[in-house]
């Protein structure tokens, strides 16, 4: 098995909801859970006959295939969750990046500073999970754009409107391109491969062109890393070779409705700290890069997968264009 780094270009829009459960309301998600990508590949390669009915058996027993959440890539910059330590001039637009330097006094058992105001003397307000891009020299928020369909739904070969349909969702526009880490089996190969995301794909939305490269080895890094998704309260993750103390998470924690596993039908909830939460790490140990797509963690009989996924500070900076 082995890392790639996967573009998601949706064909189609694509109707990815996220429920906020202490206000009680659906909205569109700005991410593809990775939960949701392992299962469209997996869908796709059963449908095209490259995996078995016992192949995918196998992979509910023992994910093989892993995930991370795929985030949009904003004018060919990729987005990730925000950090506790970066915050929001609402005046300028800007984003302030403080977390390198909350690392560093965290690493030293010091608290970071608290964020000041903004060199036009606006508050910072913070933004822990919110989606970052670069733009340019700059730091950015990132969205994706949505609209709202109503009574439509889009003919899967033609792109056109279907008659008689009726679909009321907010959707993802057709054309958005995310970006994700894959562990993929000896069996899935670089290359690309047409999957449905998301719900209505029978009605033609959420089809997407999925492009898998390999991605260059990467050293091994210093031990503060940062979740891209959310992160299960574990003192300890282990899953294959790799495992991983966490001695430090600094994020707050919320509530979620996990994605809906491969071939499972309920959903658990399960508590999370948010996206974008600092990790400090001890006795990381085997293949770090399994890291990056998250490590599998069990409840019951079921695996929930897409969660954990943290990356190296350094990585997660230079992805940021820092
Ligand atoms: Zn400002």
């Amino acid at each position: 098995m082995r890392l790639l780094e996967a573009r998601l270009i949706l064909k189609s829009p694509a109707v990815v909801v996220q429920r906020r459960l202490e206000r009680g309301f659906v909205k569109p998600a700005d991410y593809v859970p990775g939960s949701m990508l392992r299962g469209a590949i997996l869908t796709a390669l059963y449908r095209s006959g490259k995996l078995s009915a016992a192949d995918l058996e196998r992979e509910k027993e023992k994910p093989g295939l892993l995930a991370s959440p795929a985030y949009p890539v904003v004018k060919g910059s990729r987005s990730v969750p925000a950090t506790p330590f970066m915050f929001y001039c609402r005046r300028c637009k800007a984003v302030v990046d403080l977390t390198r330097e909350a690392a560093e006094r965290l690493s030293q058992g010091e608290e970071p500073e608290p964020p000041l105001l903004h060199e036009c003397r606006e508050a910072l307000k913070p933004i822990h999970g919110s989606l970052v891009a670069r733009d340019g020299r700059e730091l950015r928020r990132a969205r994706v754009e949505t609209f709202r369909s109503t009574s439509v739904a889009i003919g899967k070969d033609r792109g056109s409107a279907v008659r008689g349909m009726l679909f009321d969702y907010e959707a993802i526009a057709g054309g958005t391109e995310f970006w994700a880490r894959i562990l993929a089996p000896d069996w899935l190969q670089p290359g690309s491969l047409e999957v449905a995301v998301g719900r209505g794909a029978s009605r033609g939305f959420g089809w997407a062109v999925l492009r898998l490269e390999p991605v260059p080895q990467s050293q091994p890094r210093g031990k503060v890393l940062v979740a891209i998704s959310p992160l299960t309260p574990l003192k300890r993750l282990k899953w294959d070779e790799c495992s991983v103390s966490l001695t430090g998470v600094y994020g707050r924690m919320h509530k979620l409705q996990a994605g809906w596993e491969y071939g499972r039908g309920f959903r658990p909830f399960v508590d999370v700290a948010r996206r974008g939460s600092l990790v400090i790490a001890s006795e990381l140990s085997g293949r770090p890069e399994l890291l990056q797509v998250g490590l599998p963690v069990k409840a019951g009989d079921f695996w929930l997968t897409g969660l954990n996924a943290l990356f190296p500070l350094d990585e997660y900076l230079e992805i940021l264009g820092g």
